[in-house]
């Protein structure tokens, strides 16, 4: 039951995604070579790239060195298009352009693997770790996964709203260990960080670090992700919830946790719960310490791992580098240390 909608998503998929590419994952996380051709085919396909300068197709073509007829270090692309002046475009490119790869001297097969790593495991894989099986530095290491999470951020310019039975839920991250208990929390409160969760039952997730925990802000964040015209809202006992929840065509139904209720029929945060608790132990377990300026990363890291639940690993890795695509340019890093 729990992954109805999972499987309609999966059967809607074409075959061919859980394809013949996906198994060609583990060569690309091990080889240069491989790792190029995996992530030329899964940007272009078969077929020889649109010239990222002119966008004229069929005129670029891979360069290969003279003597070995094999492709260089820098597994350049070059246009030969000729402009209506005569002059010829000649721009030098590779599959790294407009892509969260670009910029970077990292080789493509420890893009692959950190990719990989970070979609097969349930609470995320450290930078550490991806330092101790690459053999890069942790500096490098570290670039590359922020990259990963934010490939893997959803766009939330436009999208689709969350509806049917929603969850709703927050709680605070950060702080060290012995401060994270509720008991603890006023005190040391300017070290943590609220998180909210907002989940379809049997559907996505949307997860954000918020400024406060207070009627306007739970409010907010609910109207824009979520259609209450065809939705149903459930909370705890929080007094942020109620205002909102009277806009909710299907009620707003909530459980008491003070006392000890945590289901009454259909009413429960069960899933919004079962979201932040794989949260919160891969932040403690995997990542130990995360900054609250990096939060909202391993929040967008999370939530996409949930919304792709029903994938299997590779396909899940597929997604995730598709989505490294087109983000390069909505990226300023400061020059040395990436954020
Ligand atoms: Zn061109």
């Amino acid at each position: 039951m729990l992954h109805d909608k999972g499987m309609a998503r999966k059967q809607g998929r074409p075959a061919q995604a859980k394809s013949r590419i996906v198994a060609k994952l583990p060569l690309a996380c091990a080889d240069e070579d491989a790792a190029v051709a995996f992530l030329e085919e899964m940007r272009w396909g078969k077929d020889a790239p649109a010239c990222p300068t002119c966008g004229s197709i069929g005129s670029t073509y891979p360069m290969l060195n003279r003597k070995t007829k094999e492709r260089g270090p820098r597994y350049l692309w070059r246009c030969k298009a000729k402009g209506t002046d005569g002059k010829k475009c000649n721009r030098q490119f590779t599959v790294r352009v407009g892509t969260v790869f670009e910029d970077s001297k990292i080789p493509l097969r420890h893009w692959c693997y950190a990719f990989w790593a970070a979609c097969a495991s349930k609470k995320g894989v450290s930078a550490l770790q991806i330092k101790r099986q690459t053999g890069l530095s942790y500096e490098s290491a570290l670039f590359m996964m922020h990259r990963i999470r934010w490939a893997m951020a959803d766009d939330r310019d436009t999208p689709p709203k969350l509806k049917g039975v929603v969850e709703a839920d927050e709680t605070w991250v950060g702080g060290k260990p012995r401060h994270r208990h509720k008991r603890n929390r006023g005190r040391y409160a300017e070290r943590k960080v609220p998180v909210m969760v907002l989940v379809e039952r049997k559907g996505d997730a949307r997860a954000m670090p918020i400024e406060r925990v207070d009627s306007g802000t739970l409010q907010s964040a609910i109207v824009e992700n979520v259609d209450p015209a065809s939705s149903t809202l459930m909370t705890d006992e929080n007094k942020g919830y109620p205002a909102v929840g009277r806009r909710f065509a299907g009620g707003h139904f909530t459980v008491t946790h003070s006392k000890g209720e945590y289901v009454r029929g259909l009413a429960h945060s069960n899933t919004a719960e079962s979201f932040f608790s794989l949260f919160k132990r891969g932040l403690i377990g995997t990542f130990h310490s995360v900054s609250k300026r990096h939060l909202h990363r391993y929040v967008s890291e999370f939530e996409f791992r949930w919304n792709t639940r029903d994938m299997e690993d590779g396909e899940r890795t597929m997604a995730a580098i598709q989505k490294a695509q087109g983000k390069r340019l909505m990226y300023r890093a400061p020059k040395k240390r990436p954020a």
